[in-house]
């Protein structure tokens, strides 16, 4: 029997439980507790995972949890938080090929004994490993040697995002820079804000892989923006591996992303004038409204210009990719509003997917019980965003 969990597998710690920064500028509230209960009580999520566990501030924070009993490990793999939300280590790391581009990628490890021997043996090549995301001055293939002796999960992170990422800045192609061998050694792909699965299948080396889309949280409010249902067995780290390469019937069923279009960094944005194209061309270098150098290239661009395919190609085993608009973007949605839906429906995830238009209208009205409903079927109007400013639902 299979069962159905929502996952979100990157979520930064902005603060250690003892109040020394992780990633700044974050959240003092982005503590390891903090992350635990938000995903629990308020989101309704059932798998999350915790992207700064490099950081021996974090790896102390979960030991102390384990010890407390608060966190139980599982035999094969990750830890447990009240009985039903799995937590599981991962690291973003950054790496620099030889253009100079940077990149960021996820490393999954099963345990806190793992995480902290690998954090070892990483702290000779980074200069500050207490904190987050940390450039391990090394190309890509170097960290999927390394990583892959410690059988890790290894994910490169928002693939299309214009700064620290593969495509963005790195390759056109990842078998640019990746032998087939480690490219076989990837376990999935991180689509990120911006791009979704019909962007990412116009190029066909990202056929086989496995699409994630994660929320990269960096505040307690913006985890499970964007996150997977995951069809496995159990709740364990070693379901979720064989869920990414699609073994013995557990696989990722559904990805939940924001619209690319509400993504900020989907068109091509000028510094300058705030010119974004609402056509289907890609301007050239310069800014066709005010002639300056400023463009800054969105994702949708960088896609059309390195794409295989004109159109999509789905695969056989692609899920849906659902348009999720979070509940933060629906126009009438303040703290208020938002008390009083989840005092009914407990979690968003519930507010999300499982709450009926009559109950909905009955507590928040028809206004914003109707955008709930449009948010759930993806038919809500959205405007674009690019370069750094989120698109808006038209009212
Ligand atoms: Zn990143
Ligand atoms: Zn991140």
């Amino acid at each position: 029997m299979l069962n159905q969990y929502f996952t979100d597998l990157h979520i930064h710690v902005g603060m250690s439980q003892a109040g020394k920064w992780i990633k700044i500028p974050t959240s003092r509230r982005l503590t390891v507790c903090g992350i635990l209960d938000e995903a629990v009580e308020r989101k309704g999520m059932d798998i999350i995972g915790i992207i700064d566990a490099l950081s021996p501030l974090v790896l102390g924070d979960l030991r102390a949890l384990v010890d407390q009993g608060l966190l139980v490990p599982v035999s094969s793999g990750g830890y447990l938080y009240r009985d039903h939300l799995l937590v599981v280590l991962g690291a973003e790391i950054e790496t620099k090929e030889t253009n100079g581009g940077l990149a960021h990628t996820l490393v999954f490890l099963p345990d806190i004994e793992t995480m902290t021997t690998f954090s070892n043996y990483m702290s000779q090549f980074i200069r500050n490993i207490t904190l987050s995301s940390q450039n391990a001055h090394m190309p890509l293939k170097q960290l999927i040697q390394i990583a892959s002796g410690f059988d890790a999960l290894i994910i490169p992170a928002h693939v299309f995002t214009p700064h620290k990422s593969l495509y963005g800045v790195c390759c056109n192609r990842i078998s640019h820079v990746l032998s087939d061998q480690d490219m076989g050694k990837l376990a999935a792909i991180e689509l990120g804000l911006s791009a979704d699965s019909s962007l990412a299948d116009q190029i066909s080396e990202l056929t086989d892989f496995t699409f994630l889309s994660n929320s990269d949280a960096h505040s307690l409010d913006k985890i499970a923006r964007e996150y997977n249902v995951f069809s496995l067995n159990t709740l364990s780290f070693e379901e979720i591996a064989k869920a990414l390469s699609r073994k013995d019937n557990r696989q990722v069923i559904a990805n939940y992303g924001l619209d690319p279009r509400l993504g900020k960094y989907h068109r091509t944005f000028c510094q300058e004038c705030g010119f974004t194209p609402d056509t289907e061309d890609v301007p050239a270098s310069k800014c066709p409204q005010c002639n300056s150098n400023t463009l800054t290239k969105g994702v949708w661009e960088r896609i059309t210009e390195i794409a295989d395919h004109a159109k999509p190609h789905h695969p056989l085993h692609r899920p849906q990719y659902f348009y999720q608009i979070p509940l933060e973007f629906i126009p009438g949605i303040g703290k208020k509003v938002m008390t009083k839906l989840l005092a009914e429906f407990k979690t968003e995830m519930n507010i999300i997917h499982y709450a009926t238009y009559e109950t909905l209208s009955h507590i928040a009205g028809n206004k914003i019980a109707d955008y709930i409903m449009k948010a759930r079927t993806g038919t809500a109007a959205i405007s674009a965003g690019g370069g750094g400013i989120y698109g808006r639902i038209k009212i």
